[in-house]
């Protein structure tokens, strides 16, 4: 019978993977932690009205790239194709916004979108997602940037990317802009690409994000949508790259960064790298002020930004910066034989266990020849084999032999383990 294989773009994560996303993932919650951001979960399934409202109509996202299906009772589910939708959905329907709070929030978790799978690019993908509710201020966009900026540090991989930094202004900024764009590239309406051509229509702003060459010579001599600023974006804009001089995070300005979602507006950013081909973005966020307020909130300003796990693992072993000493190899590895040794290695691990909650101890199920065990606890990368045999079981000892360091066998006391052990773990 022919095997079942998993559905195309959505991968398994393996073991051996796991251990870069946990350490990842720890990085980030501490992180957080340090800036009082607190965690926020909510349903894989929302209504696809919830995601048509704020994503936008005419946005790849909504348009093509959505896992949309009826429900038993033919109503419209979707698997969230992303966080900040179903998290403003959740804090508006739980009351943390009806008193004007300011809400620091992060959830994690995989979104689905129907995408070319490639390096970096997939169906089944995760994020961890950041929001800040409650704050019209730019202190906010620079604290969100800030949380990011440190993150890479912890992470080792400040040298590996860069923040490209934009203001999209006001909705009614935006709208004039688009006037100008458009009119300006009617007149080579016959050399942009497809997709541009379509968007000149639908979402004329997203063509600036166009990675067609032709496309992008022709923008070169386009109207600016830094020149259309209002007053404030502008004002604001000026303050955030005070603050981040301050804080000391490099930035350079991308006037041709709008992102592919229609709820932002004034500040845009992203993290970009070169060291993973096409799919560079690995962060990327802005300021959303409308949105609350689109799905039936109050008027709540917010900001807030997503990273993408798959692209940051790829980076941080593309570049070597794993750290060298991330394991989870055994540290202890039980090799028994004989029923009395059984038994005592039983109560022996159990007692470790309650003495070193960090220890990894493995110890060997489904007896086998001492040899064979030893092999084992080698191969494993364990750093301690402790042999347990009917003699040393009966004279309450343990045999101990380090698997890693060019030191003596030694039999000792079973009461003796503990001293022993706590000076190395
Ligand atoms: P891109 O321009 O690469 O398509 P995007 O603008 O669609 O990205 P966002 O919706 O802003 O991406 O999501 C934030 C981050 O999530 C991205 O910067 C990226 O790291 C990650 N991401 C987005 N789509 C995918 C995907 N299909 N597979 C893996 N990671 C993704
Ligand atoms: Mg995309």
């Amino acid at each position: 019978m022919a095997k079942i294989q998993s559905i195309r773009g959505m991968n398994d994560l393996l073991p051996k993977d796991s251990l870069v996303w946990q350490y990842l993932e720890n990085t980030v919650h501490n992180v957080l932690n340090q800036y009082c951001y607190r965690e926020i979960r909510f349903p894989i399934l929302d209504h696809t009205e919830l995601f048509k409202r704020s994503i936008g109509e005419v946005t790849d996202i909504v348009e093509k790239e959505m896992y949309t299906f009826d429900d038993r009772n033919g109503e419209s589910i979707t698997l969230r194709p992303e966080g900040t939708a179903s998290c403003v959905r959740a804090t508006l329907q739980n009351g943390m916004l009806d008193n004007q709070q300011v809400q620091r929030l992060w959830y994690a978790g995989p979104m689905f979108r129907y995408e070319r799978p490639q390096k970096g690019r997939l169906r089944q993908f995760h994020q961890i997602g950041v929001e800040n509710f409650g704050v019209a201020t730019v202190d906010a966009d620079a604290e969100i940037i800030m949380i990011t900026a440190r993150l890479w540090k912890q992470l080792g991989l400040s040298q590996y990317v860069k923040l490209q930094l934009n203001s999209i202004g006001s909705f009614q900024s935006r709208v004039n802009y688009r006037e100008a764009l458009v009119s300006y590239l009617r007149d080579y309406f016959d050399e942009l690409d497809a997709d541009s051509q379509r968007r000149l229509e639908t979402n004329p702003l997203r063509i600036l994000d166009s990675k067609n060459s032709e496309t992008q010579r022709i923008l070169a001599q386009a109207p600016s949508l830094a020149e259309y600023l209002d007053e404030e974006s502008r004002d604001d804009f000026t303050q955030l790259q005070t603050l981040l001089n301050t804080a000391g995070i490099e930035f350079e300005l991308n006037h041709n960064l709008v992102r592919g979602l229609d709820y932002y507006n004034k500040t845009v950013f992203e993290w970009v790298t070169d060291h993973l081909g096409a799919q560079g973005t690995v962060c990327a966020g802005g300021r959303y002020d409308g949105l609350v307020e689109q799905l039936g909130g109050r008027p709540v300003a917010a900001v807030g930004f997503a990273m993408g796990i798959e692209r940051l693992c790829l980076l941080l072993q593309d570049t070597g910066s794993v750290p060298s000493e991330l394991s989870d190899a055994a540290d202890i590895f039980f090799v028994v034989a004989g029923d009395m040794a059984q038994l005592a290695s039983v109560s022996i691990s159990e007692m470790l266990r309650n003495e070193f909650p960090n220890m990894r101890i493995m110890k060997h199920c489904g007896g086998g020849k001492f040899k064979k065990q030893l092999k084992k606890a080698n191969e494993s990368g364990a750093t301690i084999a402790l042999i347990v045999g009917d003699d040393e079981a009966a004279q309450q000892q343990v045999n101990v032999k380090w698997l890693r360091e060019d030191k003596e066998q030694e039999v000792i006391a079973v009461d003796k383990l503990n001293d022993l052990l706590s000076q190395y773990f």
